[in-house]
């Protein structure tokens, strides 16, 4: 459910090399109208590499072949050295006064960057080529239990597939040991590519790689990491009592091997990284444990076709007052596995022209997480239409955080209610249902908060300096332990490298958005419903048919990244502020149906 951003966006993985150029050299200071005509050109720019590499990554992705490949390869280079251009020739008019719209675009082509390469060209070849083979080690990954047949080594397909149905503890235990062996290899490289980017993020002015990341949240970096403590504190109640339950649950069925008090291993929680858990949703559901009606069955008995689904997602937008998508999203979109060629089926919503040419590419079956899938990446094409008549600079949502959290949102209003309301369901279960439905969905949503939070915590301590290659796999797990309570099967001394087996490290992609995004999408279907009119509890509230709830949606999506996020989530919510009192409300009958499961057992590790 990700989607492909523009090039311009904090998305990509920029690493072409920053040369450290002074701004303009004594007595020839910038006048505003150069930094004017300077933006018209970076627009123009990010306009033409945009629609290109577009272009060439649909191709690649729905027609595999080396050609379309290499195609594509070629035009992202070319498209991150000219970001990389841009970025460095902003700061030639950082001490310029400019008017406030002009500022924020030189401050969003300064901040695009996830890696900047030093301006030492060997250095920057040699970081170039660590990435790579980062890449190439985690994309190529296998365990391989017996070197005598490669033919049964397990990549991390089949490795997903296996955590999350198996229930043999030893087999578990072993699969999740296997994979982590493909990590420690990446060490020697890994440290070696957190000194050359530091050293490319300090030539941009950032104390290092982990503190340019954080600036772009529109707030001095530590006040930021403050804002995260705060959002945790909110949550760490519920979480603790949902850790306490599963630990509990988990205990019935595998014995000793989960502790009465202590952390749960991480090998049994349906997920190789532990990071999502409603896999384990049959081990410790209650009693009436199902939603009491099945939508992928109503799917197939009506025999809903793809385009059926995509049509009833449609009806959901325009119900809330926006315009039905163009005729070019249903000549162009892919919604069905074609028979006569690899695509890439993972779902993504594209924008091809950065203005109408907006598509959606995936593999739809007749299932519920296909249909609320739909509804979600719908959420991205929306998002990308709205705020087409930004600058282009500026053509992306409010943060990182927010374009996954529009998606998110929108999904959260498919609810039994609408699903009555659309004919597909006869009528909606009573409440009697709605702790299976919520035990279900804080499985997925809320268990993953504080596994998203680690990672970055991890990375910042990294970057900063603050850890060390001698304790890089100690301070992960002593992250883990501390927010998730979760601990490895076995020790894990430093001979390991455990962080490398989740793909955003070796792919230095950032991880916060996926925090942020939780928490928002809460936040933003509590003022939608509100805005909907909606009395129900929370999670009943669907905000199809509500214009009021469309406008408030739009107000936001319009501004795109013109404005600091603050001034993006007023425009929705009303606030200011990040606040996660909005999942707790969602969750408030979880909450005290937990406190009756659990009677006084003991919460916390
Ligand atoms: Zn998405």
């Amino acid at each position: 459910m990700t989607m492909r951003m523009p090039l311009c966006c904090s998305g990509a993985l920029l690493a072409a090399s920053v040369a450290c150029t002074p701004a303009s050299a004594p007595g020839t200071a910038a006048t505003p109208a150069e930094a004017k005509a300077f933006l018209d050109q970076a627009n123009q720019t990010q306009l033409k590499f945009g629609i290109l590499g577009n272009r060439a990554g649909w191709v690649a992705q729905n027609f595999i072949t080396d050609d379309t490949a290499a195609v594509n390869a070629r035009i992202s280079q070319e498209a991150i050295e000219a970001t990389v251009k841009l970025a460095k020739d902003a700061t030639k008019y950082d001490t310029l006064a400019l008017p406030d719209a002009e500022r924020r675009q030189m401050n969003v082509l300064k901040t695009s960057l996830v890696m900047v390469t030093p301006a030492d060209p060997k250095e920057a070849e040699e970081l170039t080529g660590i990435m790579s083979r980062l890449e190439a080690a985690y994309g190529t990954g296998k365990w391989c239990k017996d070197a005598g047949k490669p033919d049964a080594c397990l990549n991390i397909d089949q490795i997903t597939e296996i955590m999350a149905g198996s229930r043999d503890e030893k087999r578990l235990r072993e699969v999740w040991e296997g994979w982590h062996t493909i990590a420690p290899p990446m060490k020697k490289d890994y440290a070696r590519f957190v000194e050359l980017s530091n050293k490319g993020a300090k030539e941009l002015g950032f104390a290092d790689t982990g503190a340019m990341w954080r600036v772009k949240y529109d707030m001095p970096p530590d006040a930021f990491a403050k804002e995260l403590d705060r959002l945790w504190t909110q949550v760490q109640p519920l979480y603790l009592k949902l850790h306490a339950y599963v630990r509990m649950k988990l205990r019935e069925k595998y014995g000793d091997v989960v502790p009465e008090k202590g952390p749960i291993p991480a090998h049994l929680l349906g997920n190789i990284w532990a990071q999502e858990w409603q896999n384990v949703y049959p081990l410790v559901a209650p009693r009436a444990g199902d939603a009491g009606y099945s939508l992928d069955d109503i799917l197939k008995q009506r025999k809903m076709s793809a385009l059926d689904m995509v049509r009833a997602g449609e009806r959901f937008y325009t119900s809330l007052g926006f315009d039905p998508l163009p005729p070019t999203f249903w000549e162009r979109s892919l919604f069905v596995r074609p028979r006569d060629r690899d695509v890439v089926c993972h779902a993504s919503a594209w924008d091809l022209d950065l203005e109408a040419d907006v598509r959606i590419k995936m593999c739809i079956n007749p299932t519920a997480e296909d249909f609320t899938t739909i509804h979600h990446e719908l959420g991205h094409n929306f998002y990308q239409r709205a705020y087409m008549k930004q600058p282009v600079i500026l053509r992306d949502s409010a943060n990182d955080g927010f374009h996954e959290a529009v998606g998110d949102t929108i999904s959260l209003s498919v609810t039994p209610e609408y699903l009555v309301k659309i004919g597909l369901l006869g009528s909606a279960p009573d409440a009697s249902r709605d702790n299976a439905l919520l035990l279900r969905m804080a499985l997925e949503r809320f268990a993953f908060l504080p596994f998203a939070l680690v990672v970055d915590q991890w990375r910042w301590k990294v970057f900063s300096g603050e850890v060390t290659p001698a304790g890089y796999n100690k301070a992960w797990w002593d992250l883990r332990l501390k927010y998730q309570g979760v601990a490895p099967p076995t020790d894990r001394g430093e001979e390991f490298f455990d962080p490398a087996a989740k793909y955003h490290v070796p792919d230095n992609t950032p991880y916060m958005r996926y925090f942020l995004a939780r928490i928002l999408q809460f936040q933003f279907h509590r003022a939608l419903s509100k805005a909907a009119g909606c009395t129900a509890p929370l999670h009943r509230c669907s905000i199809f048919e509500s214009r009021e709830a469309g406008q408030r949606l739009n107000a936001m999506l319009a501004m795109g990244m013109s404005k600091p996020w603050p001034d993006a989530l007023e425009a929705l919510t009303g606030s200011r502020q990040m606040d996660a009192t909005a999942i707790l409300d969602y969750f408030a009958p979880l909450s005290t149906w937990l406190d009756q499961q659990l009677a006084g057992k003991p919460a916390g590790w």
